[in-house]
């Protein structure tokens, strides 16, 4: 069924009787050609475009519980561009463009939403690093630009100019960024991969690899033995658990992130803010609450829910950034359970078992790259080449030697 105004419409008349269900309820088959376990929004998009783009059939989703209820449904919607280094630009850049073509593409509304992004900068020191970031986007063929403190009171006059203890020099704006509905995001790829006959399978958890002379043979999982000639990991915080059964250790941990949101406020954000003092950023949704987070909680843990020094630690960047968000009432919050590379960057390789993919280590940036990140993993899995713009993403950079830094603040989760 394809979604357009008139069906809306028509719909309407009919006391909306005719709407079918999103995707179908498959029961698993005995074999597939490609598995992809984790049905968030990257394994969704990497079945989506595996099918839709590179050829593929006879793929299944596998998700432990129903799909987009995990981090993709539990983040803060930010998408952007704004990265620095070679290794990640141009691929937040093809992320980008993959957004803006989407919804057209999936025929769903995702309610992408290009309201801009602002990156505060407090310092001398950081105005310089943001004018060469900003050089750095330039390059890739995106939108940047530098704001002065008088341009970001003009766009932002309820942000604290007055008596903060960090105040504001400047900002690095880019317009391209902003928001996406992120569950929609889940569904819109669900729905997509489902028209094109992958099987997603829900309260389906992987529990074991079959491996044998060094290649993967298939999964087990609470609803039986599923064979697969290649099987995908997409299951970000879980990413270390899964590879165990593999018998190998990531470079990578579990921990905590929350979010934040507030009763619903008349229009006041223009887009999405971030604090260059602290860890703090917020956007305001059509719904008009205010969606805000800021740091991981600095233990280690599998639970999709946070503690209260984390919470006290985002309010005060919150009063500090913008002094009326106190007058604001919390109305929930929650977590989700990020996997957190040493570098603060993506893993998307092959692994030494053959038939074994993994997409990984998505830290703070994982929604935006959502679309390139299937893409990229789809062209891998199908094609046994990293796509272009995901070729610095290799699982042995940190033996190597060739971290990812994009902060340049070091080689620890709680540092990036
Ligand atoms: C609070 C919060 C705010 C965030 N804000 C942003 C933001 O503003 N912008 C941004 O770019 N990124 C943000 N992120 C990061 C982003 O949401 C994640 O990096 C990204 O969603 C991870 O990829 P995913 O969608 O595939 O993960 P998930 O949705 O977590 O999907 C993984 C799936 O794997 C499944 N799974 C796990 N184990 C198994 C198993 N054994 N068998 C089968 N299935 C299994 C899980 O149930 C889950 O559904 C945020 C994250 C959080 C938690």
């Amino acid at each position: 069924m394809r979604y357009s105004g008139f069906k809306v419409f028509w719909e309407g008349l009919r006391g909306n009787t005719g709407w079918k269900p999103v995707w179908r309820d498959p029961a698993p088959k005995s074999e597939y050609d490609i598995i992809i376990i984790g049905g968030g929004g990257h394994g969704l998009a990497t079945a989506y475009y595996l099918a839709s783009v590179f050829g593929q059939a006879r793929i299944a989703v596998l998700e432990r519980g129903w799909l987009g209820g995990g981090n993709v449904g539990r983040n803060t919607t930010i998408i952007r561009s704004n990265y620095l280094l070679p290794g990640n630009q141009p691929f937040y850049s093809f992320s980008m463009k993959l957004w803006e073509g989407m919804e057209q593409d999936f025929n769903y509304n995702a309610m992408v939403s290009q309201r801009g992004v602002l990156n505060l900068c407090h310092t001398d020191g950081q105005r310089d690093a943001f004018r060469r970031r900003g050089n750095a986007i330039h390059l890739s063929g995106d939108d940047a630009e530098l704001l002065d403190s008088a341009q970001v009171r003009a766009m932002c006059p309820f942000l604290n100019f007055d008596d903060a203890r960090f105040p504001i020099k400047g900002g690095l704006l880019q317009r391209s960024g902003g928001t996406a509905r992120h569950d929609a995001v889940a569904w819109g790829y669900a729905r997509g991969a489902d028209m094109r006959g992958v099987d997603l399978i829900q309260n389906c958890e992987v529990t074991g690899m079959r491996i044998e002379n060094g290649r993967i043979l298939g999964v087990e999982t609470k609803r039986g033995y599923i064979g697969a000639k290649k099987v995908g990991v997409a299951v970000a915080g879980s990413s270390g658990l899964l590879m165990a059964m593999a018998g190998m250790r990531l470079p990578i941990e579990s921990h905590v992130l929350q979010a934040f949101v507030s009763e619903g406020l008349k229009e006041t954000l223009p887009g999405v803010i971030t604090f260059g003092a602290g860890h703090f950023y917020v956007s305001q949704s059509d719904k008009g609450g205010l969606v805000f987070g800021g740091d991981i909680d600095g233990y280690n843990s599998y639970a999709q829910r946070g503690n209260l020094p984390v919470i006290e630690d985002v309010a005060e960047g919150g009063m500090a950034l913008m002094p009326m968000i106190g007058r604001a009432r919390l109305l929930r919050a929650w977590g989700g359970i990020m996997d957190m590379s040493m570098d603060g960057s993506p893993i998307i390789d092959r692994t030494p078992v053959e038939g074994l993919y993994l997409n990984a280590g998505w830290c703070y940036g994982g929604f935006k790259a959502t679309p390139a990140s299937g893409y990229s993993f789809a062209h891998l899995i199908a094609r046994d080449a990293p796509h272009p713009t995901a070729r610095a993403y290799r699982l042995d950079r940190f033996r190597r030697g060739y971290a990812i830094d994009e902060k340049g603040q070091g080689a620890q989760p709680n540092l990036h």
